[in-house]
Parts: structure tokens; sequence; C-alpha cells
């Protein structure tokens, strides 16, 4: 690790923001081909996403060994899953196997939060800010800044007057948290909440989970890894890399062909059976209408009701826990023992839609209906997606214009391929808004946009070509184009943090491009390949070229 002093009006070709999955391959890729390029990362240690999210129960929900670099065979090879969805520290580990090998920590500052950044147009370079008051500038600046990094605590009145610990599932202690014995509460029940309430509750003396929409989950069903499936998932490398980077969603799975309407429903039961029986996320993926047509979805969606109704022994419970919304169209869970939870005697489900939380007290939670004494709180209640962790950062472009006034309307409206905007010269989103990133293998669409990157920062600098900035017309028609096919799907319909909705006062707006990684790559390729269309390129930064 290199010292904070040495940045004082050090400028470098680029500079990253996040020590996650994206900023360590933009690091590697960037200086394999010769650019000086700097990390900064507001964590002690690698691992963006994978550092910040310790909470209990944390895991991946895409299989191991899909969820993992390909740019590389040597590290795919040296590297071995324990098991099918691993928990975090696992991932946490496998990430820093990854700075070691390629040796990423010596460009790295860690513990440093970038704080602004601008474009000084008249010496084309970005003016960039650091929380220890230092500053850095470079040429092009990127941000990895993860689409979950920017946590989302609800604005309770009283919480600071709560006697007791309280906890963010995003921003967990690096100490280990002891709740032998305590009243917990857990507030929500999306991903984070739906994998550490069966967790808490072994731990807690009680535990009771609020929840304000019920949700469809499915087994995971995680097992430890036969070594001969590792044997060939390894030996198979190539083929899995070519798979994951053509498919649909970044898995290397064949697509379905079929509509959950033109099967018997025996048939489709027996479909759905095997799925849960498998686990993971089979249900989601058995038909291709499942998100796009409402009677197919609710075939999926009815088949997780009956699953709830068979597992929660107490009726009143298991009504309560009946999703309605459209199946997948919030982010579909995969869970180790979430509805057997509700079982246990030391488990109670407050319904907080239908009586909403007014206040934490100094004792706990009240709701409309009554007062519930805690020892700790914790808050599984997500994030401010895709654009929060953006908007952080006091990003300003040409003209002083900041990316929140660019976004005021929404991201939705305006951003080119995910990657850029009009207005913001040479600097580039990895899984920016309208990108397939967080509907997709993360890893895989990480590793697109990163090379995409490193492809393009390399064109530029072998043509003498000094910026790259996305024109309004193509930013104009990508967002279009992304809100058409989010429109033909069941997605638009569902209030959740892919629209924004989560976020009081955050402009609606589908976030993320669900056109498919491999279509979506086959554009950025295209992209590339016709010199950068849709982007002015220009010889110095008011001089166009193209
Ligand atoms: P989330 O899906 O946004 O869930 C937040 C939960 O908090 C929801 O149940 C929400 O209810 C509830 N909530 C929010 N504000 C509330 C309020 N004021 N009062 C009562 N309840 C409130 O967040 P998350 O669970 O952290 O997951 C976010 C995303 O992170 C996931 O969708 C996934 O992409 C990713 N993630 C992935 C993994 C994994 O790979 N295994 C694990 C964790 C997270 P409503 O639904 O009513 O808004």
């Amino acid at each position: 690790m290199t010292t904070k002093q040495s940045n004082q009006a050090v400028n470098y070709d680029a500079v990253v923001v996040g020590a996650g999955f994206s900023g360590l391959y933009m690091l590697h890729r960037l200086r394999e081909a010769g650019f000086s390029t700097r990390v900064f990362e507001a964590g002690e240690g690698v691992g963006g996403t994978w550092y910040w999210n310790r909470y209990p129960g944390a895991r991946c929900d895409s299989e191991s060994i899909y969820y993992n670099y390909t740019f590389s065979e040597d590290l795919y090879k040296e590297w071995t899953w324990s098991s099918r969805y691993p928990e975090q520290p696992e991932i946490l580990q496998y990430l820093n196997f990854v700075a070691d090998k390629f040796k990423l920590r010596t460009d790295i500052q860690f513990k440093t939060r970038i704080t602004a950044s601008h474009y000084d147009e008249e010496n084309n370079k970005w003016r960039i800010q650091l929380d220890d008051g230092t500053n850095v500038s470079a040429k092009y600046f990127i941000t990895g800044v993860g689409c979950l990094s920017a946590a989302n605590l609800p604005n309770f009145d009283g919480l600071e007057s709560f006697k007791g610990e309280w906890y963010h599932t995003g921003h967990w202690p690096h100490e280990e948290v002891d709740f032998k014995g305590k009243r917990v509460g857990i507030i929500g029940t999306g991903s984070s909440g739906v994998q550490a309430i069966p967790v808490l509750a072994a731990e807690a003396g009680h535990l009771t989970v609020f929840q304000r929409t019920p949700q469809y989950s499915a087994p995971a069903r995680n097992h430890p890894y036969d070594p001969e499936y590792i044997r060939q998932s390894k030996e198979n490398f190539n083929e899995i890399k070519k798979q994951m980077r053509e498919s649909q969603g970044g898995q290397p799975l064949v697509p379905p062909t079929k509509s959950a309407l033109e099967v018997a429903p025996e048939e489709r039961n027996q479909v759905y059976e095997n799925a849960w029986a498998n686990g993971g996320l089979g249900i989601f993926s058995a038909y291709y209408d499942i998100t796009i047509n409402e009677a197919a979805n609710e075939t999926a969606a009815e088949f997780i009701r009956s699953k709830i109704r068979e597992i929660v022994k107490n009726p009143e419970t298991a009504e309560k826990l009946l999703p309605s919304y459209y199946y997948g169209t919030k982010r579909p869970i995969i869970d180790t023992n979430y509805y057997e939870s509700f079982n246990r005697g030391n488990v109670s489900l407050v319904d907080v839609k239908k009586a909403p939380i007014v206040e934490i007290t100094p004792k706990g939670l009240k709701t409309t209906e009554g007062e519930y004494e805690l020892d700790a709180i914790v808050f599984a209640t997500g994030f401010d997606g895709m654009t929060g962790p953006l908007l952080k950062i006091d990003i300003r472009g040409r003209d002083g214009v900041s990316l929140k006034e660019k976004w005021a309307g929404g991201a939705h409206t305006r951003s080119y391929l995910g990657i850029a905007n009009a207005g913001f010269p040479n600097f580039f989103m990895i899984t920016g808004p309208e990108s397939p990133s967080v509907l997709s293998n993360m890893p895989v669409s990480i590793e697109q946009h990163v090379e995409w990157i490193g492809d393009c920062i390399e064109y530029l600098s072998k043509s003498g070509i000094e910026t790259i900035e996305a024109k309004v017309e193509a930013e104009e028609e990508w967002s279009k184009h992304c809100r058409e096919v989010a429109e033909s799907t069941l997605f638009t319909k569902t209030d959740s943090w892919y629209t924004g909705a989560n976020i009081p006062g955050k402009p609606r707006g589908f976030q993320i491009y669900l056109g498919g990684v491999g279509a979506y790559r086959q554009k950025c390729d295209d992209v590339a390949a016709k010199g950068y269309e849709g982007f002015a390129l220009m010889s110095s930064s008011r001089t166009a070229l193209l």
C-alpha cells in the first residue's frame, strides 16, 4: 500500500474508483497495456460488495464456478471453490487471491474516498478530490463503484434515541456481532434479509421480522462440490467462458424455448418441482415467458405460493408470507431455510404494510399497532441502486454540469450503453445504469465492460485521439431502446429498486438493460468496430475528428 501523501498533484493516465471485481480487473487491464493507473478504495481492503456485505448468511446466488473472472485461464484453474454457493468470506478470499496474484495492491490506495471529480476542459484532465484533502488528476476517470453500494437507511424518526445496537446489512461491522439470546428485529425481506433471517433466528433469543412486501424465494440447496465436477469445469474453461459471454444472463445455460402456457399443467408442475428440488433459480428460467406474460408468470408464482403454504405450519403466518407481485420482477431470491424459519418458536412475523413503522423508540420499534422491544435492529433495507453510488461522488463534466443535474429526470433518460455520458468526456462507468449489470451474472458483465473500456483507451492512445464523448443522439437512442425493452416485460409493472421506487423522491425509470448479455456485447463490439459509433472522438477537448 502506498501512502496518501504521495498523491499531491500527481497525474495518472487513469483513475479508477473502487477495488471490487470491477476496479481490480480494470487496474490489471490498463496496467498490462502500459497506462499509469491508480485505484482509490474507501475500504481497508479489496472486495467491494464482498468487503462491505458481511452480514450473517451473506452468500452469492450465482453458482461459484461461474461467479468469477474468466480473463485468465491460469487464474480460473488455480482457484477452487468449495461449494455451489459459497459464503461471503470465501468470495472475499478469492478477490484477495486475485489481488495478490496480479500484484495489484501497489496501485491501490485504501481508506480513501473520492469525493469529487471535475472535468477540466482546458487541460483535458479530470481533477479528482480525495477525502484526505489531497487531489490527483487523470486523463480518464473510470468508476467501478458497484451497482449496490449506497445503503438505503430509511428515515425513521427516533433512530438516534434507540438504546440498543443497530446495523445495516450493507455496512456490516468487521468484528463478530453477538446476537445470542437477544431480542433482534430485522426490517426488510429482500435478498439480504432472506439470507440473514435463518442465521439470525438460530442465534437470537427472539427474532421479529418486519416485512413490507412478501417475497418469492426458492431453496438454494447449497452443497460442497464434487472434485470431479470441478475438474470438468476447469477442463471446459474455454467452452464455459464462451457460453457465458454469449448468453442471456451470463450463465452457461441453454435458453428456454417453451412457453409456460404451451405445456400441460402436470408437465409444467413437474418442471417446477424438479427445479425446486435441484435448487437455485431454475423456476425463473424454466420458460421463456415468465417475465413477459402475466398468465405464464402466475404459474410460477402460484407454484412458489403452494410451497410456502406447504412449508409454513401456521396458516396465518403462511398467508402473510404469500407474495402477489409478478414473480421475478423484484430480484428472485434463493435461500437456505427461509420459510422454515417461521416454524421456529423464537421467530415472529409483523406485516408493516398493514401496520407501518412509525418510529424507532429508545426501547425498540413502534408500528401503528404497537411497540416491539428490541436489543438490536438489523436494517436489511437495501440500496439506492445503480445511480446512487455514482451520485455519492460530485462528478462534473463540461461547463461544470453535474451527473446529478444530468440525471435529474431519471437515469433511464440519459446514458450511452451504460458506459458513457454526453457532456462527460473520457469518463467511463463499469456496469453503469442501462447496461445488463445486476440482471446478469455480474463478473461476466464487469469483464465485458473492462475489456471494452481497456480496448477503447488503447485505441484512443494509438490513434492520437485526446477525448471520447458520447453524442446526445446516441444516448437518447440507447435510452429509448432500453425503455422499450423494459416495457415489453413485466419488470416495469412492479415497484422495486430496479425502477428506483425504493428511494423516496428518486426519479422513476427502469435502470437496467434487459436485452441480454450476448446481444449487448454484440452491440458494444459493433460500436467499437465502427470506429466508436455514437461517440465524438476529438484531437483536443473541442476539436472533432469524427
Ligand atoms: P432490497 O431487495 O431492496 O430489499 C429491501 C427490503 O427492505 C425490502 O423487503 C423492502 O420492502 C424493505 N424496506 C425498505 N424500506 C423499508 C421501510 N421504510 N419500511 C419497511 N420495509 C422497508 O435490498 P437487499 O435485500 O439488500 O437486496 C438488494 C439487492 O442486492 C438484491 O436485489 C440483489 O441484487 C443484491 N443482493 C444479492 C445477494 C446475493 O447475490 N446473494 C445478496 C444480497 C443482496 P419493499 O419490498 O416493500 O420495498
